[in-house]
């Protein structure tokens, strides 16, 4: 007699991020049945996002790198100049290094477009919006999440992808203290036709719109790059040193008012540009140890809940997609032995983020002493690390 199929593992994912639903494409992809849990009741949305060659080579081995090229940008290249007179510092390209070098594009998204792109190819899982989770853990060789409404889930498995404050983290591995590194930043958009096309002392500095560019000055940096299909927006990153305690949050309102300010005394075209941004967020960036651990039984955590790190690198999001494509490769091929799936993943994974973590620190400490220059030039530098290593990262 044929033998009855086993029956699909189910998996409960906390948080529908970029991370949570990543590792739900690629949970279904491996045949799990897969449950969303979301704390907001509508899905937020965020600025830019920059996807290096790393994570487009998982969101390829899900399927998704053509519609990702269909709403994302790829900047040709990227270059650097003085806060105050716009001189260039140093311009390469990055289309042709990121291709060439590291097998895949470097992209910038606008998170929402790249957030929607992951909905759409989760499909028909349920996605249950302002589900507040509190907690979960593992009870009768189940894994139970509990929700603020006293209603729970039960699964094979839960995911804890709720971001940087993780409940799920605090819950089992205890509450974190990140320390504020006396930085924070701004984030905004501007429509590209409020870009300024030439800069530098006698405009002799083109800035054709499509590049990646920083300014960067005593007290911080701003960093620019194109979003949206055909990179008509462009996403503001204005890091500066202040003492003011700010929260680590990605919904504190600001002002373009308080960035200007802010900026006193930096080039009259980058003001000028500051004049015309649309919703100003701010943005207490806060630094934190790598985690011990991230699995309690058959409860773990994925992306910033198992490793939250600075944004030096901007691999936060990449980091989460290759989170999520490794667990599932993992628990596929452990089949009931979910336990050891679920074991395995950190031992596979921390070498890498914890890597990141300590070189975004580095890289931030870096900058701190070397403001002004050199400072986008090392970021870059650590950035070609970093997806270097990722050919290790291949399909299953
Ligand atoms: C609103 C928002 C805007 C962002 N904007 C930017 C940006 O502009 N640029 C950038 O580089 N990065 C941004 N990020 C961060 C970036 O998306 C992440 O660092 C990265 O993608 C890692 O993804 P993640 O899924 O681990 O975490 P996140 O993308 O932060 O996702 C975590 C999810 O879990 C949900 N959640 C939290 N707690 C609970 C709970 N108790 N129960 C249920 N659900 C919960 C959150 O609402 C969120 O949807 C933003 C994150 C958020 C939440």
């Amino acid at each position: 007699m044929a033998q009855q199929p086993r029956r699909a593992l189910r998996v409960a994912i906390i948080g529908a991020g970029i991370g949570g639903l990543a590792a739900a494409v690629a949970l279904r992809q491996g045949g799990f049945e897969v449950e969303l849990f979301e704390r907001s009741a509508k899905l937020e949305v965020g600025a830019g996002l920059q996807i290096g060659p790393n994570g487009v080579k998982v969101l390829r081995a899900l399927g998704l790198e053509d519609e990702l090229m269909r709403n994302a940008f790829e900047p040709f290249g990227i270059m650097s100049v003085t806060w105050d007179e716009g001189r260039l510092r140093f311009r390469q390209p990055l289309k042709e290094i990121s291709r060439q070098r590291y097998g895949a594009p470097y992209l910038t998204a606008h998170r929402a477009d790249l957030h929607n792109l992951l909905r759409r190819a989760v499909g028909d899982a349920p996605l249950h919006l302002g589900a507040h989770c509190i907690g979960a853990e593992t009870v009768n060789g189940a894994a139970v999440a509990r929700f603020a409404d006293g209603s729970t889930a039960e699964a094979d498995v839960v995911v804890g992808a709720d971001g940087i404050r993780s409940a799920i983290r605090a819950q089992h591995f205890g509450e974190d203290h990140p320390r504020f590194t006396e930085m924070m930043a701004w984030r905004c958009i501007v429509p590209m036709d409020c870009v300024p096309t030439r800069i530098g002392p006698n405009g002799d500095v083109a800035l054709p719109h499509g590049e990646y560019f920083g300014w960067i000055g005593p007290n911080g940096h701003v960093i620019c790059y194109p979003i949206g299909v055909r990179g008509d927006r462009l996403n503001i990153f204005g890091g500066h040193v202040t003492t003011e305690w700010i929260e680590e949050s990605w919904s504190v309102p600001s002002s373009r008012e308080e960035l200007i300010a802010a900026k006193a005394g930096w080039n009259a075209a980058l003001l000028d540009m500051f004049r015309h941004v649309e919703h100003v967020y701010k943005w207490g960036i806060y630094d934190r140890d790598p985690l011990p651990h991230w699995t309690a039984g058959r409860v773990t955590l994925l992306g910033d809940a198992a490793h939250p790190t600075m944004p030096t690198l901007a691999q936060g999001a990449n980091m989460a997609i290759e989170d999520g494509y490794v667990l599932a490769r993992l628990l596929a091929r452990h089949g009931d032995d979910v336990e050891a799936a679920l074991n395995i993943y950190p031992a596979e994974r921390k070498p890498r983020t914890d890597w990141v973590t300590l070189k975004s620190r580095e890289q931030f400490a870096n900058n701190r002493k070397a403001l002004p220059p050199p400072f986008v030039d090392r970021t870059w530098l650590f950035v070609n690390d970093v997806v270097r290593e990722t050919g290790a990262l291949q399909p299953a």
